[in-house]
């Protein structure tokens, strides 16, 4: 090999890319970073339900998915101190001149960029490029698995930091998949008899060993007999990542009060808008959250992610990693590069 191919060689990596619902394992060139963006060397990886709906047609993507990420940083030319560290990386990359950047809300800047999920290449790739402002360093008591977890943590801790949460308010987290165990785990620190509602007995038990207040609906049961069962809340958090979940949250829902939704769904959702409006209810659409909050939770062990994962696949068998996690009701798939 000439020095050439091997100065090239070194430069490319293996990424995974997405188009068309169609998806390949290839060989691409490294990124390039500029003087205020760190270029990471991925060590773990999450398969999330978006990185599904992104190979569904989400938001047309085509490119290098992956969001949710640990690596140690192989170059930061703005920030040397930083290579060698074990981080993660915040999502949204705005577009740093807009209000939204000025008040650090990145996520709603109109031209942001969404490393792995628009117009940015995620971390299913040996190496991913991220803006430095972005980047968290990790503590060594968190091990990468529970690290791969602090962007979703985020995530479900967001309606703390939207909505008072009161101890003593009657809280219904809605649905047992990913978002909604995590969520439950994480909330009931702001309101200890919250209760988690779900299908499946197995995935519920995860909830219940962290201390949560489970119900088991009928797989065919309607809401409304739920609602005999439970009474009416004050707050519902609608984690179900189905289109039907606002309709079941209405029916759980007391006059007044407040549906945090979560699901980002690529189809509309159907609202019984009428019994929003004659019941007066809030209704708070809530996103990406603050990664120091949720750092701060796995650090001091207020949750334990870790039973949420399912299997660990190596990167280079992600098409077998993809296919188990679009199975309907599989917890956390994570990559091992
Ligand atoms: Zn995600
Ligand atoms: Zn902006």
């Amino acid at each position: 090999m000439t020095r050439q191919e091997q100065r090239s060689k070194e430069g490319n990596m293996k990424a995974v890319t997405f188009k068309h619902k169609s998806l390949w394992l290839t060989d691409k060139s490294r990124p390039v970073v500029e003087q205020d963006q760190v270029l990471i060397k991925v060590v773990m990886a999450g398969i999330c339900s978006t990185d599904v709906e992104l190979f569904e047609g989400y938001y047309d993507f085509s490119g290098v998915p992956g969001h949710e990420f640990v690596g140690i940083v192989h170059e930061s030319p703005g920030d040397p101190r930083l290579e060698g560290k074990r981080v993660v990386s915040e999502i949204n990359c705005g577009c740093g001149n807009c209000r939204w950047c000025k008040l650090a809300k990145q996520r709603h800047c109109a031209a942001r960029k969404v490393i792995g999920i628009k117009d940015w290449d995620g971390a299913f790739a040996e190496y991913v490029r991220v803006p430095l402002e972005n980047v968290h360093l990790v503590d060594e008591s968190i091990s990468s698995a529970a690290a791969v977890f602090v962007e979703p943590l985020a995530a479900a801790l967001q309606a703390s930091q939207q909505v008072h949460l009161r101890a003593a308010d009657r809280i219904a987290v809605l649905g047992d998949g990913k978002l909604g165990l995590l969520t439950a785990i994480a909330l009931r620190h702001f309101n200890p008899d919250l209760i988690l509602i779900g299908k499946h007995q197995d995935k519920l038990a995860v909830a219940a060993d962290q201390g949560v207040k489970t119900y088991r609906r009928a797989i065919f049961g309607s809401p409304a007999e739920q609602r005999e069962v439970l009474g009416f809340f004050d707050i519902v958090v609608e984690a179900t990542g189905k289109a039907e979940g606002i309709s079941d949250a209405l029916e759980l829902i007391r006059p007044e009060g407040t549906i945090v939704a979560k699901s980002t769904l690529h189809k509309p959702s159907p609202i019984h808008m009428a019994r929003m409006v004659v019941n007066e209810i809030h209704l708070v659409g809530s996103r990406c959250g603050d990664f120091n909050l949720a750092l701060a939770f796995l650090r001091n062990q207020l949750v334990n992610v870790l039973p949420l994962i399912e299997k660990v696949y190596d990167f280079t068998d992600f098409k077998a990693a993809f296919e188990h996690a679009r199975l309907a009701g599989s917890r956390k798939i994570l990559l091992r590069y």
